[in-house]
């Protein structure tokens, strides 16, 4: 086991090294990754997860990549009964945020670009709905959420999300666009 100090942490994700991609990486042994759609793939235990023989292959991927994504930091920073969640777009990720919260006990609103999903976000369980186009919206939800999970990958006008967080809330952005000033020297 690597033992940098984000590994150590079991934050392997953050690890010094970088990521050993799953399609023609190299692994850290100098080996070959060959993805996952082989038959048979060689990890160590500590990422891998029994499925459970009553769920289906098909409905538990999702939940190993969209479905992580969202459940970690809802769990994380405490999304449960007596906390407003605020989730940010209602695609793959935020369709399983706005379930995991609303599962979780929160309660639950969907920032979206329109009103068009509002009946997707009723029926994942979500209180209400409201459309980022309309400028109103941020006036009107001033201060309101313990946390803000933003799943949409586009900027977006942070500073006027921030001003939907409580004192002390929190805004989890799941797919920031960071541009570096400037690229790293080729060694
Ligand atoms: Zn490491």
């Amino acid at each position: 086991m690597c033992q940098c100090e984000h590994c150590k942490d079991g934050q392997e994700q953050f690890c010094v090294k970088g990521a050993v991609m799953t399609y023609n990486g190299e692994g850290y042994d100098g080996e070959r990754t060959m993805g996952g759609y082989s038959q048979q793939v060689v990890v160590s235990e500590r990422f891998a997860v029994r499925i459970p023989d009553e769920l289906e292959l098909d409905v538990a991927a999702p939940l190993l990549c969209a479905g992580i994504t969202t459940y970690n930091p809802l769990k994380r920073w405490g999304a449960g009964p007596g906390t407003k969640v605020a989730v940010v777009g209602l695609g793959g990720l935020g369709h399983l945020g706005v379930k995991f919260a609303a599962a979780l006990g929160a309660e639950v609103t969907v920032l979206s670009q329109s009103t068009a999903k509002e009946a997707d976000s009723r029926r994942f369980d979500a209180v209400d709905h409201r459309a980022t186009r309309d400028q109103e919206t941020f006036g009107e939800l001033q201060g309101r959420f313990d946390l803000i999970l933003n799943t949409v990958s586009a900027n977006l006008p942070f500073d006027d999300y921030l001003g939907l967080l409580k004192p002390n809330g929190v805004m989890v952005t799941s797919a920031p666009r960071v541009t570096p000033a400037r690229s790293a020297p080729s060694p």
